[in-house]
């Protein structure tokens, strides 16, 4: 768990941070998200001491990290940045080895963990281990940063505008992966956008700032319906609330039983595409499957209304 305690950073007269105090849970993704100045870069340099407080401190696992040595820091915490920050000099397999070669792994440790990283990332390591950053794709040149912030195993990720250089249709896709690998690896990771359909899509938690302040922090459901400023709710879109709060649950989890006609729904789909396949078809219900292809009962456009309209 990492705890931030009236986190503050003055610049002359100008105050980046103000009084930040936020927890962080073990596991959970936390999106830091606010308009560009907003302050989010500076408080995420301070977590990992980037940037010194001018006031305030942070915890890890209940140490301050303060007094932690600066590798000690390095070990416990990776940092994954926009443009992904790769040295062009050195191979990918180069590059995933770094923090582990300052903390003086050994060189059959470092290989294994490298090649690991490089399958959870999908890159063939006998293909791209040699390779240089500038022989790679955006996307696979952002895969391997994040490896690399990985590679040291550390207990918590800092990202910043880790998609922001990608396209579209790269970045839906970096942004899945990354949260599968999140669950499968169960990394604790606090990411910083200024895209609040991206925090929406990713965030277990929302931490929203303005002008230096925090100015809510609580699970997307709880932002998209009770959005504590009107900001917020600008940045929310306030007329695409119903349908992003469908998209944060499955046809699985408002499945029920009974018949329906036509072309089953996937149980995994989220339900603003089930909205939009019953809307198309012009049906009250569709039949739900499975990943077996199973049908395992319906859902319907009437629930979806409720779901919609009444969040838990
Ligand atoms: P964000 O990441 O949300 O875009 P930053 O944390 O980069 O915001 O910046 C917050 C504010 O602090 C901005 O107004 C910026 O101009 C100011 N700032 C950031 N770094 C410095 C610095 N080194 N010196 C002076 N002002 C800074």
């Amino acid at each position: 768990m990492i705890a931030i305690e009236g986190l503050t950073k003055v610049y002359g007269s100008e105050v980046a941070v103000d009084d930040v105090s936020m927890i962080v849970e073990a596991g959970d993704l936390t999106v830091v998200v606010g308009a560009s100045g907003a302050g989010k870069s500076t408080l995420m340099r301070m977590v990992n001491r980037l940037i010194e407080p001018t006031a305030g401190r942070v915890l890890i696992d209940g140490e301050d990290a303060a007094g932690l040595p600066v590798h000690e820091l390095r070990r416990r915490i990776g940092y994954a940045i926009q443009n992904h920050g790769l040295f062009p000099h050195r191979t990918v397999a180069q590059n995933i080895a770094t923090v582990p070669t300052l903390l003086g792994w050994d060189r059959r440790r470092i290989a294994a963990r490298v090649e690991d990283l490089l399958r959870l990332f999908q890159l063939d390591p006998a293909t791209f281990a040699r390779r240089f950053p500038h022989e790679l794709s955006g996307g696979q040149q952002q895969r391997v940063g994040v490896a690399r912030a990985l590679a040291a195993e550390p207990k918590l990720l800092l990202m910043d505008e880790p998609f922001g250089a990608l396209d579209p249709l790269v970045r839906a896709k970096a942004q899945d992966d990354l949260k599968a690998i999140q669950r499968q690896l169960s990394t604790t990771i606090i990411l910083v956008t200024h895209d609040m359909e991206e925090a929406i899509r990713l965030g277990d938690r929302i931490a929203v700032m303005d002008a230096g302040k925090l100015i809510q922090y609580a699970p997307p459901a709880e932002i998209l319906v009770h959005p504590a400023t009107p900001f917020i709710g600008a940045l929310i879109g306030i007329g695409d609330r119903p349908f992003r709060l469908l998209s944060l649950e499955t046809a699985a989890q408002e499945v029920e039983p009974g018949e329906a006609e036509g072309a089953a729904v996937a149980a995994d789909a989220d339900l603003r595409e089930v909205l939009a396949e019953l809307l198309w078809s012009r049906r009250a219900a569709a039949p739900v499957a499975g990943r077996d292809g199973r049908v395992i009962g319906r859902v319907t456009l009437a629930r979806l209304i409720e779901r919609a309209g009444t969040p838990t």
